[in-house]
């Protein structure tokens, strides 16, 4: 028997019209993936009304359950769900579980409305009659008032075919659209507070990410790659899989730095590194690069040096990030996990780069010259020749040509 039911809310989705099909059958999609492991716990059904319904079929371990709810909440697409008590369609069987539901909730409230429906119309008794006798169930046994214009706690009870559904408090979820419903992108994902953060949100618009992060080992360690997958991993709550692509370009830098102007270093690398990002989303039928600039954020983060680094592709590149604050995007950071992760020390492929007056007003022109002083698509060429990927899942590596 049906044991407990996720009821799922989504509401932009339902601003979608005529593509709110796609969009639904694409979150299920991504649950079903997310969930993949415990299949066999679940059957995923559409209910009345337009919410859609995970029913958990048999006994299940808390602990199971909690992961359940966790991967529910983190995906994008679904604004909030309530978890649902089950029981029989017999008024007995629905007293008791709303007492039984009512009662884990009862430090929260004084007064209490019910809320019934019936959508199976052939038991014996009114949707009237099941808010009286359970309204004076929970009002005898656990001493609470009714209160129907302005309840502290709402209990919504729906006779349905088979079972009846209890259930009452809302869990929020982090809204915006299913993954993969607005198309592919690569996130230039380094081991810093913002690219985590702006794949995040870019996941959270409907976009399906995968991530490239540029590293010089062995000029840099090896944890700080490890620490990149750890952020990948952390990004799995939301997307479920991750591929991400790890490209070395200490070579790159080694000619740039002996080549080129040290002011324009940064924004040369930049450049190189987008380049790159555009080869990978040839590959990966991707049309947008994403990035974690933000405007001003450091004195380099200018109009003028987006405008020379962006330059060097015709991809579009996308900055989720370009007009927030450092706060708020710390505040995203900390709510979505990755801030614990980002802040670990590492030695990043830039920072030992930088140079002591990095340029703040990049000129194109001057920029394109200094790139011809280089052989750009010969180093591109070899770094991608050693790039490696993993592909990475909430909880393990699932392939890697490491
Ligand atoms: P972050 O906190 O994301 O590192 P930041 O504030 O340090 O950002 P920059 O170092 O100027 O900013 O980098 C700007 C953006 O360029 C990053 O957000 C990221 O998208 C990309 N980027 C920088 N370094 C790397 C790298 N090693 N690998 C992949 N992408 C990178
Ligand atoms: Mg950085």
């Amino acid at each position: 028997m049906t044991q407990k039911v996720l009821i799922i809310n989504f509401e932009e989705i339902y601003l979608k019209g005529k593509n709110q099909k796609i969009f639904i059958k694409q979150l299920i999609r991504n649950l079903k993936r997310k969930l993949d492991r415990y299949l066999t716990y679940l059957n995923f059904t559409k209910a009345h009304g337009g919410s859609y319904f995970i029913e958990i079929i048999k006994e299940i371990p808390e602990d199971i359950l909690e992961e359940i709810i966790y991967k529910v909440k983190n995906t994008p697409g679904i604004t909030g769900f309530y978890v649902a008590d089950t029981t029989g369609i017999t008024m007995e069987a629905i007293i008791e579980k709303s007492i039984e539901h009512a009662q884990k909730y009862s430090a929260d409230f004084e007064s209490f409305a019910v809320i019934a429906k019936r959508i199976n119309k052939s038991v014996s008794f009114s949707s009237m009659d099941i808010g009286r006798e359970v309204g004076s169930a929970i009002h005898d046994r656990l001493v609470k008032r009714v209160d129907l214009t302005s309840p502290e706690f709402k209990i919504f009870i729906k006779v349905r075919s088979t079972y009846t559904i209890i259930y009452s408090k809302i869990i929020k979820g982090i809204g915006g659209l299913p993954v993969g419903t607005s198309g592919k992108a690569i996130s230039m994902l380094s081991g810093g507070i913002d690219s985590p953060v702006a794949s995040f949100m870019a996941m959270n618009r409907g976009l399906h990410i995968t991530a490239a992060h540029f590293h010089s080992v062995p000029k840099t360690s090896p944890q700080s790659i490890d620490k990149v997958k750890m952020l990948a991993q952390k990004l799995t709550d939301f997307q479920g899989q991750i591929k991400l692509y790890l490209i070395p370009v200490l070579k790159i830098q080694e000619a740039i730095a002996q080549h080129t102007d040290s002011r324009l270093r940064l924004i040369l690398l930049r450049r190189i590194m987008l380049k790159i990002g555009e080869q990978l989303a040839i590959q990966e039928k991707a049309k947008a690069l994403i990035t974690g600039d933000s405007l001003g954020q450091v004195a380099s983060q200018t109009l003028e040096n987006m405008k020379a680094t962006e330059d060097a592709t015709d991809m579009l590149v996308i900055r989720p990030l370009v007009a927030l604050d450092k706060k708020f995007i710390i505040d995203t950071a900390k709510k979505i996990g990755t801030f614990d992760i980002s802040i670990l020390p590492h030695d990043d492929a830039c920072s030992l780069f930088t140079p002591k007056s990095p340029e703040t007003k990049a000129q194109l022109k001057y920029v394109k010259e200094q790139c011809q002083k280089i052989p750009i698509d010969d180093l591109i060429k070899a770094s991608l020749s050693h790039m490696e990927y993993v592909i990475i899942s909430d909880n393990q590596i699932l392939e890697t040509n490491i």
